[in-house]
């Protein structure tokens, strides 16, 4: 049963744009066991974590069981312009979650409490598809001393958001990104069926889905894989001031086997910035990055390279030594320049949790969020790096900027995500900025525009590069990221969710497209 609604329609509304109107809706909504929580316009789901766009749904609905979410796009499809957007965690930054004049459904109260059944023996977990990665996490480890293979940074995000996009992080060069560590799904499609699907039943919509943006289905359900956790990990930075070692030694460390169990990477400013510079590398407030140690001749960027390596408890120390000392010695970085801490394995998976709680009290984490995600080939990324990072963005952005590489062989060409085909090594750049509102920050157009600017330098330097997440606002935009894709998106859609009523906020389809 549908646990409730909040509505925000006023029976007058009528859409200035399309002069639709939801005197047609109402009727269909009061047919809902629902309680109506309010009439007005005040609700978190308005805004995302980008905090550039807002957006007015009619009403949120809360479903309880996939069922319910079947019933409310069934209800969408018997009017010709409602819309229904899944609302993960609303950690898109661009309006991807949101609904304009249609429905939203908070798909964190789906099976609430969360759903996370484990199956020890087949070592894998079925999760409901709005549990957050944080607690499917600490069920997982804390019940029976296992946990996901495969990552993102944060774990603030909701299992069916991520699977929805790729989910990528430090282990994705060895398993994939998430949609790779999926095996089954429950999905409600556009034509309001619920269907179970995998590699061996109703693959093409479980190879849809996977990254398909919620254009073919709400995941109402992920069976996810699991391997034993390991109790602790070390976790180390080091220091480039040459961007070709960077590379060379980030690819050794994910093309050979025996290697670390995460490999990252990010790139930071040559100079004392507390947010952007040498402050940003230590990993303990005891810690300090001697700048002495850096050649004068390093330019205006310098490059970290972050590995993690996992062992247990009853592992000798200097077994972990010698095990770190080995990988780290094939490695060329600045002497002097290693910093290392070792932690229990769940606190450095939620490491970025500390830092969202410091990011909300300096008033950062409410701010707008206008981020920039791209694969770019590694045929094209030191070119990148002299354009971008050494140029364009030498002061920093404001927050991280990651630089790590993927293997494109980790990832299915027939899920939906597309990435840089030319190499099997492209990498993940990310750009998160966490600047303080103007006008102590850069304004959000000037953000924008800058964002802007490295896309159209990619596009005019010719690189085979992909935007990871997406957001295009026209078609043309949208065919050419999905390029020789296209068409089996198209098709995909066709089958799916025929009369486009799923995930509008992504801007690829409108209704009866
Ligand atoms: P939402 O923003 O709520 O939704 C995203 C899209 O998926 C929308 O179109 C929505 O309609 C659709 N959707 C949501 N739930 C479902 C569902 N159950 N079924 C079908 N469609 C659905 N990404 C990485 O890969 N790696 C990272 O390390 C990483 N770190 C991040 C750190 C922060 C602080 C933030 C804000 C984002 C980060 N991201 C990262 C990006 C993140 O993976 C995406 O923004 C993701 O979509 C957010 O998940 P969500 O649950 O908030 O989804």
């Amino acid at each position: 049963m549908i646990a409730y609604i909040e509505r925000f329609l006023h029976e007058s509304d009528v859409d200035p744009t399309t002069g639709d109107s939801n005197d047609d809706v109402l009727p269909l909504l009061n047919g809902f066991d629902c309680h109506v929580i309010s009439t007005e316009f005040s609700s978190s789901t308005d805004r995302d974590f980008g905090g550039m766009q807002r957006s007015k749904p009619i009403a949120v609905v809360k479903p309880s069981t996939a069922d319910d979410v079947a019933r409310v796009v069934r209800l969408a499809s018997q009017t010709p312009h409602l819309t229904v957007a899944a609302r993960g965690n609303g950690h898109s930054v661009n309006g991807q979650a949101m609904a304009h004049r249609g429905l939203v459904l908070d798909m964190k109260s789906l099976d609430f409490p969360t759903l996370i059944h484990v199956d020890v023996d087949s070592l894998q977990a079925d999760v409901s598809g709005g549990a957050l990665w944080e607690d499917v996490l600490l069920n997982c480890v804390r019940g029976y001393g296992l946990a996901p293979r495969s990552w993102t940074d944060y774990l603030g995000l909701t299992v069916g958001g991520t699977l929805s996009n790729a989910g990528v992080s430090g282990q994705t060069f060895l398993y994939g990104p998430q949609t790779e560590n999926v095996t089954e799904l429950e999905v409600v499609t556009g034509n309001g069926d619920v269907s179970v699907c995998s590699k061996s039943q109703n693959s093409e919509l479980f190879f849809s889905v996977l990254g398909g943006l919620g254009q073919f289905g709400v995941i109402t359900r992920a069976r996810v894989l699991l391997q034993p956790a390991p109790h602790m990990v070390r976790w180390i930075r080091v220091v480039y001031s040459d961007f070709s070692d960077f590379t060379r030694d980030s690819e050794a460390l994910v093309t050979t086997g025996d290697t670390f169990d995460y490999v990252e990477g990010f790139v930071f400013v040559n100079g004392d910035d507390p947010v952007n510079g040498w402050p940003s590398v230590p990993l303990d407030p005891d810690q300090v990055l001697d700048p002495t140690r850096i050649q004068s001749s390093a330019g205006p960027v310098l490059y970290c390279l972050e590995v993690a390596l996992h062992y247990n408890n009853e592992d000798p120390t200097f077994a972990v030594e010698e095990r770190v000392d080995k990988l780290l010695g094939r490695l060329r970085f600045v002497e002097g320049l290693r910093f290392e801490v070792d932690m229990a394995y769940t606190e450095f998976l939620l490491r970025v949790k500390r830092a969202e709680q410091h990011a909300r009290a300096n008033g950062t984490w409410d701010a707008p969020h206008p981020w920039l995600n791209l694969f770019v080939s590694k045929n094209d990324i030191i070119h990148f790096d002299r354009l971008v990072f050494k140029n364009i963005l030498r002061r920093g952005v404001g927050g991280p900027m990651l630089v790590y590489p993927l293997l494109r062989s980790k990832w299915d060409s027939r899920n939906s995500t597309v990435v840089p085909e030319s190499s099997e090594i492209f990498y993940l750049v990310a750009l998160l900025r966490f600047c303080l509102p103007y006008p102590k920050g850069l304004s959000v157009e000037e953000m924008v525009m800058q964002n802007q600017e490295l896309v159209r330098i990619c596009t005019e330097n010719g690189f085979d590069f992909k935007l990871y997440l997406p957001h295009y606002s026209s078609s043309e935009g949208w065919k050419k990221h999905f390029g020789n894709k296209w068409t089996r998106f198209l098709e995909r859609k066709a089958r799916f969710d025929p009369t486009a009523i799923l995930a509008p906020g992504q801007e690829i389809f409108s209704r009866n497209w």
